[in-house]
Formats: structure tokens, C-alpha cells, sequence
């Protein structure tokens, strides 16, 4: 799942290549993933405009363009977007192509059509982006008013950095990663940490995801649509030894996601096996 430094370096990539070229072609293939909210034709509201900028919230990218409406994506799960040569022939899950006046295209592809591409007049139409909590990156966002966002939330530390009305752009394998960073254990429940704690927790997102921008923005080169993530301290590692201790990476699946952390590193106890029971 494409998550804020994913999602950052993608932006600083398509950047300078989208902005002020002319869209010549518009191709739905997968309505069901293109949803455009203006009405009407879409190809016909991109076809001969270009976009103004390429930005991001929280997990969205956003693509303004220059008659005041935006093209959304929120990959979800599996969105992947693609931009370069033309392809010789659409790949089944390919949802959207737009064709520029410099030959060069993008995709949005979808293995899942769990993600989404709007076309909308103004954010507020674009579902779930109105309830988005400031950017988990913002330099804004102080350690004071972490804290005070966090006392809103007595549910379990991973679910907490996950959602994304608390901090917008964090998803689960970096929760994993910035729980591993503070040593705090994923399932701990928010009020049984203490002012030091909240802090680490705070620094830690802050660490993780600047050194994983700089970490992507050095090695995705052209691949956009390629998510890395083998530089990653323990999602993804079941099995493997902890970086700082050595000790095996463990793994508990819950609501059919993945939460890898070490149990030397980050002690606790899950409150209930049964995931119906936990309280968010
Ligand atoms: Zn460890």
C-alpha cells in the first residue's frame, strides 16, 4: 500500500514531468475505479487542459488542474501508477490512461479496483479527504500538539498512527516501522504510556518517515509503480533478526493485517486474542 513517503517521492517525480503539458487523450478502462463527481465526459474536462501542480494529502495525490477541478487517486491496497513510454497494449487492471502532448503517459493500475481516481470540482466531494488529520510530516504539527491529538484516541498505538483523522498519510507498515523505532509494542493501548513515551513516539514518525523519503527518493528512480520496501527495519521481516537486538521478528495477523515487531525490543501483551473484542 502506497503510503506518505511513497506517496512524496511519487510526487516530487511527476512533478516537473505533468505540470503545464497538455492532456491529449482521457481513457477510461475500469469504471468502476474512475469516478468522476463533475459529471458529464470525463475525457472531456482533461482532453486540451493541463495540471497546475502535483500535490499530496495524506495518502492521495492530487492533481489540480488549471480550470479549478482535480483528478484524485487514493491507490488503497494496490494502486500502482505508472508513467513513462506509452505501453504497447492496456494490462487488464489498467483503470485510467491520459496520453500528454509530449508523448508521454499515465497510469493508474489496480490489482485489486480497491483504490480510486476522482474527478472533482472541490476536495470536500472526495470521500474520507475532509476527516483527514494534519500531514504526520507536517512541521507544524508539534510534539505538544501530538500529544493533545492523542489523548482523543484510547485505543492501541498501531491503530491510532493508522488512522488517518488522528495523522493523515501513515499506513501499516510504517506504523510497524515507527513503533519498532520508539520500542514501543504495536497493541499497547495509548493511556499506559507515559509523557517520555508519547515523545519517542512523536520523534520516531518524525525519523521514520524523513529517512524513508530520502531512502525512496534515492532509489525509485524511474519505477514509480514498483513499491521498495526491503530497507524497512521490521514489516515485511517475519523471521528475520531485529536490527538493534537480533532477536526473530514476530508476526501477528489481525483483521487480516499484518503486524511485525520484536518482542525483545517492543514488550507487551495482546489484551484479547479475539479481534471482535478489542475496543478501537
Ligand atoms: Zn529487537
Amino acid at each position: 500500500m502506497p503510503e506518505l513517503p511513497d506517496l512524496e517521492v511519487i510526487r516530487e517525480y511527476l512533478a516537473p514531468r505533468l505540470v503545464g503539458k497538455p492532456v491529449v487523450s482521457a481513457r477510461v478502462q475500469r469504471p468502476l475505479v474512475v469516478r468522476n463527481l463533475l459529471g458529464g465526459d470525463l475525457a472531456g474536462h482533461l482532453e486540451g487542459h493541463h495540471f497546475v501542480d502535483v500535490q499530496r494529502r495524506g495518502k492521495f495525490l492530487l492533481l489540480p488542474l488549471e480550470q479549478g477541478a482535480h483528478l484524485v487517486v487514493n491507490p488503497m491496497l494496490a494502486g500502482r501508477i505508472r508513467y513513462g513510454e506509452p505501453l504497447g497494449r492496456d494490462r487488464v487492471r489498467d483503470a485510467i490512461v491520459l496520453r500528454f502532448a509530449d508523448g508521454q503517459e499515465l497510469r493508474y493500475h489496480d490489482a485489486k479496483d480497491m483504490g480510486k481516481v476522482y474527478l472533482a470540482a472541490d476536495l470536500s466531494q472526495v470521500p474520507t479527504m475532509a476527516d483527514l488529520g494534519p500531514e504526520a510530516t507536517d512541521p507544524g504539527l508539534s510534539l505538544d500538539a501530538f500529544r493533545l491529538r492523542l489523548r482523543r484516541h484510547p485505543g492501541e498505538i498501531k491503530g491510532i498512527l493508522t488512522n488517518q483523522s488522528f495523522v493523515a498519510g501513515i499506513g501499516n507498515a510504517y506504523a510497524d516501522e515507527i513503533c519498532w523505532q520508539a520500542e514501543i509494542y504495536p497493541f499497547r493501548r495509548r493511556p499506559s504510556l507515559d509523557q517520555e513515551e508519547v515523545a519517542g513516539l512523536y520523534h520516531a514518525m518524525r525519523e521514520v518517515l524523513a529517512n524513508a523519503i530520502d531512502t525512496l527518493r534515492s532509489r525509485v528512480g524511474d519505477a514509480i509503480d514498483v513499491e521498495i520496501r526491503d530497507f524497512l527495519a521490521v514489516h515485511g521481516k517475519t523471521g528475520e533478526a531485529c536490527p538493534r537486538c537480533g532477536t526473530t521478528i514476530s508476526k501477528v495477523t489481525r483483521a487480516r493485517r499484518t503486524t511485525n515487531f520484536c518482542r525483545q525490543c517492543q514488550p507487551g501483551l495482546m489484551v484479547s486474542r479475539r479481534p471482535s473484542s478489542s475496543q478501537g
